[in-house]
């Protein structure tokens, strides 16, 4: 039998009690790897531990906009399992609904606290501690299809999250000469409380705008999917690739703007 991916790796997983980031956080337990899962809400956090086993993982609470509370994020990861081999920086949220005309400035300044401010302050202080420790580490950030092309988010969510290729592709050339490899998944919609309580709408829903949209047919996105991308990212399995934006989304950016009647 071949041994669990992540054997003997510790992982660090932020906006890990809800959507993409639990559904990793269980991947990579399974996957052998000691997590960390770091999120605000409290409650929903626990109950992951929980479910997934505390030997296996443990809560720590972290608002990644507070730069203090990132580096205790990162101490208390330390202290309790001796190192840190795989970040998963993947808190965020969506932000007002509005394009550029209506763009409450202060409610962009609010997404970009998270989406930009917080991936930027988790990049620096767990680069900071793998160069330290000598550690050649994975990191792995949450893009979306809407930090690929224009006109598929908010124009906050839109502008934070190419903001987020923007670190991830600056950093993996910092760190790269620390062996630490950073890269970034670009997913289309899943039916997670993010964009289903921001549009209102239900997971079913959600999930068939998206298949249909997508040019992969016969298949719905889950947040699997995307825990997959980032279990490749964070094993052995991609030793060789640094600053890459993978995008997992059933073909949809490059074949949105398909002629239709060309391709039926
Ligand atoms: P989700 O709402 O299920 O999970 C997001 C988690 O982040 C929540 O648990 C939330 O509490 C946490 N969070 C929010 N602000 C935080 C903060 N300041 N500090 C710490 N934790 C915080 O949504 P999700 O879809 O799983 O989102 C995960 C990531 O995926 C996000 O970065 C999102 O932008 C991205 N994404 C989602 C989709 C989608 O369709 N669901 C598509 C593309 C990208």
């Amino acid at each position: 039998m071949s041994k669990p991916r992540l054997e003997g790796k510790v992982a660090l997983i932020t906006g890990a009690a809800s959507g993409i980031g639990e559904e990793a956080a269980r991947l990579f337990a399974e996957s052998g790897a000691l997590t960390v899962i770091a999120d605000i809400q409290d409650e929903l956090g626990q109950q992951v531990v929980n479910s997934i086993g505390s030997q296996k993982c443990t809560y720590f609470h972290c608002n990644v906009g507070d730069e203090a509370q990132v580096q205790a994020l990162v101490d208390f990861t330390f202290q309790k399992y001796g190192a840190l081999d795989i970040l998963f920086s993947n808190a965020g949220v969506m932000g007002p609904l509005t394009g550029l005309l209506d763009l409450d400035l202060a409610q962009l300044d609010l997404t970009f606290a998270t989406n930009v401010r917080g991936v930027a302050a988790t990049l620096k202080h767990v680069g900071r501690a793998m160069v330290e420790h000598k550690i050649r580490g994975s990191i792995i950030c949450t893009g979306s299809v809407a930090g690929c092309i224009g006109g598929v988010g908010p124009m906050a969510y839109t502008a934070s999250k190419h903001a987020v290729v923007g670190l991830v592709r600056a950093a993996s050339v910092e760190l790269g000469k620390h062996g630490i490899r950073v890269n970034c998944i670009s997913p289309f919609g899943v039916a997670t409380p993010l964009p289903c309580n921001a549009y209102n709408m239900e997971p079913g829903l959600l999930e068939a705008s998206t298949s249909a949209m997508a040019s992969l047919q016969g298949l719905v996105l889950k947040a699997r999917h995307i825990a997959e991308a980032a279990l490749f990212f964070a094993s052995d399995e991609s030793l060789y690739i640094s600053g890459h934006n993978m995008v997992v989304d059933g073909g949809f950016t490059v074949g949105s703007h398909v002629i239709s009647q060309i391709n039926d």
